[in-house]
């Protein structure tokens, strides 16, 4: 941890290749068969970034990070100034209009109370959803500008006390950012859905669906104060309230600010590294991953992940010395640019489409692994038994129960983390098991689960946490906040070491395509109870209805066909075709056209939502043709989902059929 948050290392940085070399002789130390694949990426960065008003005074208001006293990093002049990447360059000077968290809501709301947007610089607050969002929300409402800032009430002071006292973002901390537009497409602007290798053809920048065109710069909580003091118009709806000590108006009034910002954007290197513990059968993958690039040091964001990832591999290395045989090969991937786009994972599955398709089985990220006491995890529905089992074999650090004990009983006392970040409490579904939430978007895992349709799964303690993407996020905010023993760093690698022994050993892949199929069924009925009867809705959705049934009873066949295995001697060649079903099943709900305007995005089951935050839209197909009233595009996602859904009930049928024929030819059973 200490290397990983020496200096600020931003991708397209030389410090970032530092750290990827660094990683390099890491794994290759470990015994791993490491190398780093560099690909070459449109990225920015930032020259000036200014903002100030000019009525009805003025004053300077994007002043960088104060330095903390006692926290000598935070004094490193190499820390980049805050800005969000992929906004465009631009120079304007307009009025100001207030639009809460810069959601879709918030623009109705607006428009309800006849607040004009058009011509204005929108000022919002971080939270709620991704920040890409919120930058097209306001293009799309012809905003000429969009500001971005942490309220307190967020992540600051009305949280809990603030850096250095404590855990949460001083009025000085500035989040910073991509809003590219990953919600259409992530990874490289230039080469969507193909790898940004050497000669590889580019689309011109405005040609690039998932860049944004309106200037969108962060700011303090301190700055943002002082100009929507300054905001005429009428006072805020209640919720819109943030904490700052004053009424918040909704604008515009006398209030208009200049914002200025050179952006320098060329083609820069990106350095993923890829490091192999080759198995008996090297065409079974095992993958693990984070990414290492950060906005400054990095600690929880990226490096906590990071250090735990590391520590896992270095004890299976250590294994495979002492003589243990991985049957299947484990690859621990770290990641370049994730911050500014998922790039470098969205590059590298670009690349490999084809192989991984053919030979993972599934992708584990662990981004932002540690910054309090509380286990979470997001997965394919398939792996969430698999997560619990996981942290069942782990203690918690704190109380002595299993991490999974403490996961349920955190999860039963309705507390929930407030936090910048992409993971979010899911809810529980049943009562008597921790809960596992479906994958959104803001993490690698994308590329894997969305574009290619590996199983994925993505898991970390999280606790309090204001400093996500601040120059505050360094190595002493994590010793004295964060997990000041390092001992869930350790947990961490721990469940990260039993679920590479669990999915290497296993003879057949535990994956649970009952619970994915209820999960799946569960959303369909969600889907159909906001649709009238007798409506063409119904009849568009009645193949998803039936389809999703018949995939309930082909996973329940499935799963106890497999059952009847448990006890049969199968050879590797059996297990090896039941295997490769199991995990080509994730594959079936793909539809190689895509969603309907986001044709990158192929999985027909998850997807990040287009308006909806980070939360997974679940059926996002049919879900957001039904908010945007489309039937005709509501017909034709309808058709394709209960394709997808027809495919993977004829793969699971194959898999009952082989697994019957396999117990049929077994020996019977001495007694
Ligand atoms: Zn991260």
């Amino acid at each position: 941890m200490r290397r990983l948050t020496s200096e600020p290392h931003m991708a397209g940085t030389e410090a970032s290749h530092r750290v990827a070399l660094w990683l390099l002789d890491r794994y290759r130390s470990f015994g791993f068969d490491a190398q780093i694949v560099s690909y070459t990426v449109w990225l920015p960065q930032p020259r000036i970034v200014q903002l100030e008003m000019t009525r009805p005074s003025r004053r300077v208001l994007a002043t960088p990070e104060p330095p903390i006293p006692g926290d000598p990093q935070t004094f490193d002049k190499r820390a980049v100034m805050a800005f969000n990447a992929y906004s465009p360059s631009g120079e304007i000077t307009a009025p100001v209009v207030y639009a809460n968290y810069g959601m879709l809501a918030d623009y109705r709301e607006l428009a309800r109370r006849g607040v004009q947007v058009t011509g204005k610089i929108v000022i919002a607050r971080y939270g709620l959803g991704y920040r890409g969002i919120k930058a097209k929300l306001a293009e799309e409402h012809h905003a000429v500008g969009l500001i971005l800032y942490s309220d307190p009430q967020d992540d600051g002071y009305a949280a809990g006390d603030v850096y250095p006292r404590g855990p949460w973002r001083p009025m000085g901390g500035i989040q910073r950012g991509a809003v590219q537009y990953t919600q259409i497409y992530p990874g490289d602007p230039l080469t969507p859905g193909v790898a940004s290798t050497p000669g590889v053809k580019r689309l011109a920048p405005q040609d690039a669906a998932d860049l944004p065109h309106i200037p969108t710069m962060p700011i303090s909580a301190q700055d943002a104060a002082v100009l929507l003091a300054k905001l005429g118009g009428r006072t805020v709806p209640r919720e819109w309230q943030g904490a700052l000590p004053f009424t918040y108006h909704l604008g515009p009034g006398k209030a208009t600010v200049h914002m200025k910002l050179v952006m320098d954007y060329r083609e820069r290197p990106i350095y993923d590294v890829i490091a192999k513990l080759q198995g008996a059968e090297a065409n079974q993958w095992i993958l693990f991953g984070n990414h290492h690039d950060a906005w400054v040091f990095g600690a929880a964001d990226p490096g906590s992940g990071t250090a735990s990832m590391l520590e896992a591999a270095r004890a299976l290395g250590e294994l495979a010395r002492s003589g243990w045989k991985p049957r299947r090969t484990i690859v621990f991937c770290s990641w370049d640019g994730e911050e500014p786009g998922l790039l470098g994972s969205t590059e590298w599955v670009e690349q490999y489409r084809a192989r991984l398709q053919g030979h993972a089985l599934v992708y584990v990220n662990t981004d932002v692994g540690v910054t309090g006491p509380n286990f979470g995890a997001s997965a394919s529905p398939s792996l969430g038994e698999l997560v619990r089992d996981a942290a069942r074999q782990v203690s918690d650090p704190a109380t002595g129960m299993s991490v999974y004990q403490a996961w349920q009983e955190h999860a039963a006392s309705g507390r929930k983390e407030i936090s910048g970040t992409a993971r979010l409490a899911p809810e529980a579904k049943n009562a008597n098991e921790a809960p596992v939430g479906n994958l959104g978007s803001g993490s690698d895992y994308s590329a894997f689960l969305d574009f290619a349709g590996i199983p994925s799964m993505d898991l970390g303690f999280t606790g309090d946490y204001g400093v996500y993407h601040s120059l505050y996020d360094d190595f002493l905010w994590m010793q004295r906040f964060g997990d000041p023993q390092f001992a869930y760093h350790a947990a961490l690698a721990r469940i990260l070491g039993i679920l590479a022994l669990r999915l290497d050993a296993a003879d057949i892949l535990p994956f649970d395509y009952s619970a994915y199929a209820e999960e799946i069924a569960r959303a369909v009925k969600q889907v159909n109870a906001r649709i009238p009867g007798n409506s063409d809705a119904e009849a568009s959705l009645k193949p998803v209805a039936d389809a999703s049934a018949e995939l309930v009873n082909a996973a329940s066949r499935a799963s106890s066909a497999l059952g009847s295995l448990a006890n049969v001697k199968l050879d590797s060649a059996q297990e090896e075709q039941l295997n490769r079903g199991l995990a080509a099943v994730e594959q079936d709900f793909l539809n190689p056209e895509g969603l309907a305007g986001r044709p990158w995005y192929k999985h027909t089951i998850f997807a990040p939502g287009s308006y909806a935050g980070y939360a997974a839209e679940v059926l996002p197909g049919v879900a957001e043709a039904l908010d945007s009233g489309d039937s005709s595009t509501l017909h034709q996602e309808a058709q394709a989902l209960a394709a997808a859904l027809r495919r993977a009930s004829v793969r699971l049928g194959e898999i009952e059929r082989m697994a019957r024929q396999m117990t049929a030819a077994s020996p019977p059973m001495q007694p």
